[in-house]
């Protein structure tokens, strides 16, 4: 007896400890925390702190969940939310949802002593998905201390009328009387003098409006601003605007339309004509989108982009004195996962990782944005905890269902609240892309550098065209040297951009740029046929035909046809494809199967391959055993440390690895006589670097091996 006891006390307070974590996660926002079983429908309070909720009372009682949840429905919620808040007066619906999605949210309105409140209700289960047996209610007050000034005009449309809702934005006082007589038996109507009250309008009862009509004459705000506001935010333009104006040409008409305005009706206007255009405009936009379809992400039940916006916008307003940050998570590679583990996997990822960031979010919110990555706002009550964010972040891949996946963040930390709410996912976003190819490092913070390095690569994008057309790409030769007779055997040509006003342009600059855009697929092939004419020129000219090799980019290798094109290339010019290798940077190999068919093609027609910057931190021997790479060339980053002892037995390991493949060693960036005599001991067949030459345009590097012979 004693022990049952005993194990009854320690099973509760197992319980009681859980229910601690709860809190701990959820964060201080919710004053009011419940917990309903779901077999037994019977409700333990976590935490009570605040009597305007007025959950309490209810949910208190010894009542089951339904019959409380209804109470304190009918009691509490303001007529237009309770529609949304049904969802949780069903609780078997409730855990359906947290099924799919970890938790979810309802915002909603509360009506006490007269005020209009704003709220969340947070739903989320304890445990799996397949067997979570409890579910936590969690109530918060969004911004009690806010809106005062919007309550007057929340109250007044708080009567239902049965009616759609129009609101009519026109500041010539004939015009709107004459359009509420015209409207007013069919539509309940609310009006607007300008522009400004019509936004502030619009902002309050977007849920219930049913269409705008909106004047482009105005004073304060005019018409054509409001457009440019409501375009900005999806949920507020979810609500169909008719123009109304006099007749003032075609411009304004488009302008109106491109803004996101539906129709457009000239004054003076046929009462016949506007009453038919408003109820085909009703008919259309209800028989389309809903606006729940709109707030969540159906895989994840996170927010979607436009709803984040939208109460993104809201809390900045609301909160102006709290410090936020913006965190973007992107699952790199995030295609080629679906393409590896399939669809259901990935999703599973998505859900893994919208569920992990959730639970971990205590005071902000969180979205998916595009296909595979989230965007988080959050505030700590002050400065940003750095090390916080690295401890949730390695903690986050631990138990990822794809083992070794890689996420990268980007911070916007402290963010300036008078930009838009898109602006600043930007911010992260560009953070995020500097680390994007960085296998160190997988954060990074935004920094106004970062902004201005992205507008250069723009400028570098936005040119390529030009520059192409233009012949401002040149190819320079890099001679490759034989370790033991020093004698020019080949080189290797790389791509300069040498613009109009005479300036050059690194490739560091902008080949990055190229790869990421596609763009580089195009230059390649053009330095190759540039190289192939050189080679031609060479055999008409009877002179001596020394390989030449060209870098052949990652994004280049994976397109399709490529082995196809390049095979082509060479039998238009009839020059021997040995005379052209490719240069492969090897972390294209772990693209796998496609990449293979492509490397059979080219070598079964007669190129040769070598393996480009190996040692440079992609490196893998399985690639090596795997394509039938000819050459191997050693990064400089390994050469610079071959006079040391590590470097030194690094370097010699791979020399004789690749000589147990039957492959060529050459050594990249070599640039003294030091490290050129070690090289030769280890019996390294070719050299490329300063040393002996640098990279020269084509003239120059004719008569380099002219003077070689
Ligand atoms: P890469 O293919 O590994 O080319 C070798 C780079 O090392 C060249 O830089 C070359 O100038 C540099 N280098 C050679 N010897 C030395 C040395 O002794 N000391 C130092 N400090 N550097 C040395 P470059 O021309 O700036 O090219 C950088 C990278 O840009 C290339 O690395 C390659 O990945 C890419 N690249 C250049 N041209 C092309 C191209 O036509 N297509 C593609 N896809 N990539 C290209
Ligand atoms: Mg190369
Ligand atoms: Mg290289």
């Amino acid at each position: 007896m004693l022990e049952k006891t005993q194990k009854e006390k320690e099973d509760s307070d197992k319980l009681i400890l859980r229910m601690v974590d709860i809190i701990s996660v959820l964060g201080d926002e919710y004053s009011n925390i419940y917990c309903v079983d779901r077999t037994s429908h019977n409700i333990e309070i976590y935490r009570y702190e605040n009597t305007s909720v007025g959950v309490r009372e209810v949910l208190n009682e010894s009542r089951p969940y339904v019959t409380a949840i209804k109470g304190y429905i009918n009691a509490n919620v303001l007529e237009e939310d309770k529609e949304k808040m049904k969802i949780a007066t069903n609780l078997e619906n409730v855990c359906n949802r947290l099924k799919q999605a970890p938790q979810f949210s309802v915002h909603y309105r509360v009506k006490r002593n007269n005020e209009v409140l704003f709220y969340r209700m947070k739903c989320a289960r304890i445990g799996d998905a397949n067997s979570f047996q409890k579910i936590i209610f969690a109530f918060a007050n969004e911004d009690a201390d806010v809106r005062l000034n919007e309550l007057e005009a929340i109250m007044k449309s708080s009567g239902m009328s049965g009616k759609r809702k129009i609101l009519i934005v026109e500041d010539d006082d004939l015009n709107l009387e004459m359009l509420c007589d015209l409207l007013e038996d069919q539509y309940e109507i609310i009006t607007a003098k300008n522009g400004k009250q019509g936004l502030k309008l619009l902002e309050e009862h977007y849920r219930e409006l049913s269409l705008i009509l909106l004047d482009v004459q105005m004073p304060v705000l005019d018409g054509i601003k409001v457009l440019e506001k409501v375009k900005e935010d999806a949920l507020l333009s979810s609500v169909p605007i008719i123009v109304i104006t006099v007749n003032d040409g075609i411009d304004t008409e488009l302008t109106c339309l491109e803004l996101g305005a539906v129709d457009y009706i000239t004054k003076p206007y046929s009462a016949d004509i506007i009453r038919r255009r408003i109820h085909n405009v009703i008919r259309l936009k209800e028989s389309s989108l809903t606006l729940a379809a709109v707030e969540h992400d159906a895989l994840t039940g996170l927010y979607t982009v436009q709803a984040f916006s939208h109460y993104v916008n809201q809390m900045m307003r609301f909160k102006p004195d709290i410090k936020m940050h913006l965190i973007e998570a992107k699952i790199k590679d995030f295609k080629l996962i679906n393409t590896i583990y399939g669809t259901q996997k990935a999703d599973e990822l998505l859900c893994y990782l919208a569920s992990i960031y959730s639970d971990k979010l205590k005071n902000g919110m969180i979205a998916r944005r595009e296909s595979s990555s989230f965007i988080c706002i959050f505030y700590e009550g002050g400065e940003l905890n750095h090390q916080k964010v690295i401890d949730t972040i390695e903690s986050v891949i631990k138990n990822s269902p794809i083992p070794g996946v890689k996420i990268k963040y980007g911070i916007y930390e402290d963010v300036d609240k008078s930009l838009s709410v898109s602006t600043i996912c930007d911010y992260a976003s560009i953070a995020a892309e500097t680390v994007m190819e960085n296998y160190d490092c997988d954060l990074a913070y935004y920094t106004e550098e970062m902004a201005q390095k992205r507008i250069y690569n723009q400028m570098i994008e936005n040119s390529f065209d030009d520059a192409l057309n233009n012949q401002e790409f040149i190819v320079y030769y890099q001679p490759k040297v034989d370790i033991i007779t020093e004698k020019v055997i080949g080189a290797e040509a790389l791509v300069r951009w040498k613009k109009m006003d005479g300036s050059l342009v690194s490739p560091g600059d902008f080949i990055p740029v190229y790869e990421k855009d596609g763009l580089i697929e195009r230059l390649d092939e053009y330095v190759f046929r540039k190289v192939c004419h050189l080679q031609k020129s060479k055999i008409n000219e009877d002179k001596e035909l020394l390989p030449i090799s060209v870098n052949l980019s990652r994004s280049s290798i994976l397109h399709e046809d490529v082995a196809e094109r390049y095979i082509k290339i060479v039998q238009e010019n009839e020059i021997p494809f040995s005379c052209v290798p490719l240069e492969l940077t090897e972390s294209a190999a772990i693209y796998g199967d496609r990449i293979n068919e492509t490397t059979e093609q080219l070598i079964n027609a007669g190129f040769k391959l070598h393996v480009d910057d190996f040692g440079s931190g992609y490196s893998s021997l399985v690639t090596l055993n795997q394509l039938p790479f000819s050459t191997l060339k050693i990064d400089k980053s390994l050469i610079d440390h071959v006079c040391e002892k590590k470097g030194k037995t690094l370097v010699e390991q791979v020399i004789m690895l690749s000589k147990l493949l039957n492959m060529q060693v050459l050594a990249e960036g070599v640039e003294t006589k030091e490290q050129l005599e070690e090289l030769r001991k280890m019996k390294c067949d070719e050299v490329q670097g300063f040393y002996y030459a640098r990279p020269m345009p084509e003239n120059e590097f004719i008569e380099y091996i002219n003077r070689d012979c």
